[in-house]
């Protein structure tokens, strides 16, 4: 039997942890507070880096390595990032049998590291700007444990950049942030509000943070991607410095910029429903799922012969499965691919076979809706087709339930009502007591001040100063 997933609207926690677990994204493990990726949510994982990595790339960033541990001193030479990262660090005090002369941290993030190495490369402004990424594990300790988006130990991207002026560190900052709107928009079928984040809720040691946020089905927000602009905080750390075309020493000015695998958490909860996943086919792992039909073995050969046929040439295409276990019914096949969230689905019978089509079922619609009949001939161009309007449909959904969900109060009773269920856009002063007001008595943090305004000053929901940006208030992961 195929796993009984909880509704979403009876429990929006349990549905999500029934759905990973059913789907067999991941598991729990035997070590608290970290969890096992298992193959389909890996292969999900893989399909996430490559869209990443492909525009790291065509923005002329290169891969490297960096050391897991990080000696304890490196953390400690910037003032606010070890103040931030100090109640997560997993810290190794023994190796090979003997206690160690200086502790180890497990890295929560890169940057020291890196900057040690990047005093060391850069010399002149020739060197500028170096453009890095890493792709690893990070480890910042947990006391609860939430598949993808809760764990101990995390797989992510971690791009670090240095560069000659403030202008072109800033520029990249939002660069790399505009690369994971691309991303989370047109592959994973995320939107997005791209914005600045507040003084209390930025990166440890970063002048500025930036991310994008997303909703999901419960209307809480999820951080989806981070970019900062570090100024030259670790850079006069750990005198990273270059000569200018002047022959003068100056500090550089960098960038950080992270994705990590909370970005399955978040595809799984913005997209799924309560039959389980439905993943964008620009990612899914398995675009296509062929089942055949037959209840005698004639019938078996004619179709098996109509379904190779069929494949030889969708495999040239799409990512491709056939499903041809004799032991299980069609009806237990298509409950279990509608639960994987496999875009599309083909269906072969005897008779099909005879009228020389096939019946194509998309996840993206209810039942009713998701059938078509399709000649055999034309069966790649439909199937691409198909696949282009599922990749569109589910943003199309996801962005018509993120406006629909999205308030604009004007008063703290409004502000309340609009958080309780839902993104609350409102005017902010800027000042962190009403932001901690907000906090304390809604839960609502503000998860970003977007980039995108209209400009006209208003007054702030909380004190009724002067305001002249809104934030996005809500509950978020
Ligand atoms: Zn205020």
């Amino acid at each position: 039997m195929v796993r009984k997933i909880t509704p979403a609207s009876v429990d929006f926690s349990k549905w999500y942890t029934d759905v990973v677990q059913a789907a067999e994204l991941a598991d729990y493990s035997p070590v608290k507070g970290c969890m096992v990726i298992r193959p389909y949510g890996y292969a999900l994982w893989e399909n996430v880096q490559q869209g990443l990595d492909r525009r790291f790339k065509a923005t002329g960033h290169q891969n490297a390595y960096f050391p897991l541990f990080i000696p304890e001193s490196f953390i400690k030479k910037e003032a606010e990032h070890v103040e931030g990262f100090s109640p997560e660090l997993a810290v190794v005090t023994h190796g090979g049998g003997k206690q160690l002369d200086e502790p180890l941290i497990v890295r929560p993030t890169s940057e020291t590291i890196i900057n040690a190495m990047f005093a060391k490369w850069v010399q002149s402004y020739r060197d500028l700007p170096l453009l890095i990424n890493q792709w690893c594990n990070v480890v910042r300790w947990e006391m609860r444990t939430r598949l993808f988006l809760r764990t101990t130990e995390f797989l992510w991207q971690e791009g670090h950049t240095a560069h000659a002026t403030a202008e072109e560190a800033i520029e990249e900052t939002l660069r790399m942030l505009e690369v994971y709107r691309d991303f989370a928009e047109n592959d994973a079928a995320i939107p997005v509000i791209p914005g600045r984040k507040s003084e209390s809720e930025k990166f440890a040691g970063a002048v500025d943070s930036y991310a994008i946020e997303a909703m999901m089905g419960n209307k809480w927000a999820l951080q989806a991607g981070t970019s900062h602009f570090l100024g030259q905080n670790f850079a006069k750390a750990f005198g990273t410095q270059y000569l200018n075309q002047d022959n003068e020493l100056e500090y550089v000015w960098q960038t950080s910029w992270g994705v990590s695998t909370r970005m399955v958490g978040a595809i799984v909860m913005v997209h799924g429903d309560d039959q389980g996943l439905r993943l964008p086919p620009n990612i899914a792992p398995t675009q296509v799922v062929v089942v055949p039909i037959w209840k005698s073995d004639a019938e078996r050969a004619e179709v098996m012969a109509a379904v190779d046929k069929a494949m030889a040439k969708l495999a040239e295409q799409f990512r491709c499965h056939l499903d041809d276990r004799p032991e299980l019914s069609p009806g237990f096949k298509f409950n279990e691919w509608e639960m994987r969230g496999i875009p599309l689905r083909i269906e072969l019978g005897p008779r099909d076979v005879k009228k020389g089509q096939a019946v194509l079922v998309r996840r993206d619609l209810p039942r009713k809706e998701a059938k078509s009949s399709v000649a055999l001939d034309g069966l790649s161009s439909e199937v691409s087709s198909l696949l282009d309007a599922v990749q569109a449909n589910l943003f199309a959904q996801a962005r018509c339930f993120l406006e629909d969900n999205t308030y604009q109060p004007m008063t703290y009773e409004e502000l309340c009502e609009a958080v309780a269920d839902g993104f609350a856009l409102a005017y902010w002063c800027g000042s962190a007591d009403c932001e901690a007001r907000i906090k304390e008595q809604t839960r609502a943090t503000i998860r970003c001040i977007p980039l995108k305004q209209d400009g006209k000053p208003g007054h702030c929901v909380c004190c009724d100063g002067e305001a002249k940006e809104k934030a996005v208030f809500a509950r978020a992961y």
